[in-house]
């Protein structure tokens, strides 16, 4: 049985960000700031439906470890990259390279647009956050340089506005159109709680996690299939169209009650869109209170019934999360596992399941052994437990 523990590299990636910074900019850094990547624990293709997600913050992380430099620029290095550049403070802001200094950019020109001053500093980035892996890391990378610039001004954000602030930098300077589900998770996260997440109020409600027997198993299959980007505009196009034509402003409007009603108004692809959408909005709702209550082999229920919604009905699962989840479902509780579910827009990525601890060797073990059977590429593991979102870790001001 492999050795399993919780956020193993917390504390090396502290001592390297430290050591990285005082190794390029010659003096220890004043300031360490993290932010978390994070999973979505059902909820799933809903923000843009206008509904409820149920994300949590993870603990791998990205870490900035930061000091003002008296200059009118930024340094910056990421680690993970093994490059650096510099951003003039005198000239306005712009997209520029490498491609990921543009989170940064954003984040800094929406700094500027609220009005405040933006002192010059360098900053070294280490991260245990996979990039690119559909957990976050560029929120993380967002939230993170704002919460810098917190620290190093001593002018906090209002939450919201901070978490919306780093969206637009996605937006404006990334290219990227995404809902804000990422960023208020890294900022609003809580250790042990769930973060229910409205995404057309924006209320955020924090959910005690009790399981403590209980954790996370992101399940990572490492494929990224093409149709990813194109069914994602159009499953967003289906769902439109249908509110349309059901004449309500978003299929959050439309209760679960009158499911046989929209049958009648819709052709038969579009209905099982707005069944996926509708039933996840109720399976989301009956997750928080599940979550509330201590009724752990519902919540499981539940994250099975969401894939089985999302590969049957919206069609945005792939082979590779089927295995995955059939897998877990083979094993059950009894073996472990209380649910299990694709996570994110899907057609690879990764599954989230929640496992029991003194379980967790073997039901790892399974896994990886019965899945390379048919995927020899295999999955990757992240443990976890819900983690704080972005936060000061070090401050010597
Ligand atoms: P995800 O948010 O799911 O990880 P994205 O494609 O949205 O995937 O964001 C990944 C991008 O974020 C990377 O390509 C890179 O530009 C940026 N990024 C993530 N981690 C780091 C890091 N440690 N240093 C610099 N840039 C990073
Ligand atoms: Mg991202």
């Amino acid at each position: 049985m492999p050795a399993v523990s919780l956020n193993p590299s917390g504390p090396a990636l502290v001592a390297e960000a430290r050591r990285i910074f005082t190794a390029r900019f010659g003096r220890a850094p004043t300031q360490l700031v993290r932010a978390p990547g994070r999973v979505n624990l059902i909820g799933e293709h809903l923000d843009y439906n206008y509904g409820p997600v149920l994300p949590l913050a993870i603990e791998p992380q990205i870490l900035f470890a930061t000091a003002p430099n008296g200059l009118e620029c930024v340094r910056l290095w990421s680690a993970v990259f093994g490059e650096g550049c510099e951003i003039s403070l005198t000239e306005p802001l712009m997209r520029g390279e490498p491609g990921w200094s543009n989170y940064i950019r954003g984040v800094l020109a929406g700094w500027q647009r609220s009005g405040r001053t933006l002192p010059g500093f360098d900053a070294v980035i280490v991260s245990d956050l996979p990039a690119g892996g559909g957990l976050s890391s560029s929120a993380a990378l967002e939230v993170g340089m704002a919460t810098l610039l917190e620290a190093l001004t001593g002018a906090p954000l209002i939450p919201e506005e901070k978490a919306l602030l780093c969206q637009r930098a996605e937006h404006d300077f990334a290219g990227l159109p995404c809902g804000f589900m990422d960023q208020f998770a890294c900022v609003f996260g809580r250790a042990d709680h769930l973060l229910l997440l409205d995404c057309r109020s924006r209320e955020t409600t924090l959910i005690p996690w009790t399981a403590d027997d209980l954790v996370f198993l992101v399940i990572d299959t490492q494929v990224k299939h093409d149709l990813a980007t194109s069914a994602y505009a159009e499953r967003r196009r289906t769902c439109e169209a249908a509110a349309h034509r059901l004449g309500v402003t978003s299929l959050r409007d439309w209760p679960e009650a009158r499911l046989s009603e929209a049958e009648s108004l819709l052709d038969a692809v579009a209905f099982r869109r707005v069944r996926h959408v509708v039933t996840e909005i109720a399976r989301t709702f009956a997750a928080a209170s599940a979550i509330r209550t201590g009724a752990w082999s519902e919540l499981g229920r539940l994250m099975f019934a969401s894939h089985d919604s999302l590969r049957d009905d919206y069609e945005v699962s792939c082979a590779e999360l089927d295995e995955v989840v059939r897998l877990t479902q083979e094993l059950g509780e009894a073996g472990g596992v209380l649910g299990c579910r694709m996570t994110g827009g899907g057609f690879g990525g990764s599954a989230i399941a929640l496992v029991r601890r003194e379980q967790l060797g073997w039901v790892w073990e399974r896994l990886r052994s019965a899945y390379m059977c048919r995927f020899p590429r295999g999955v990757k593991f992240i443990v976890t437990r819900a983690a704080d979102g972005a936060s000061v870790l070090f401050s010597s001001q």
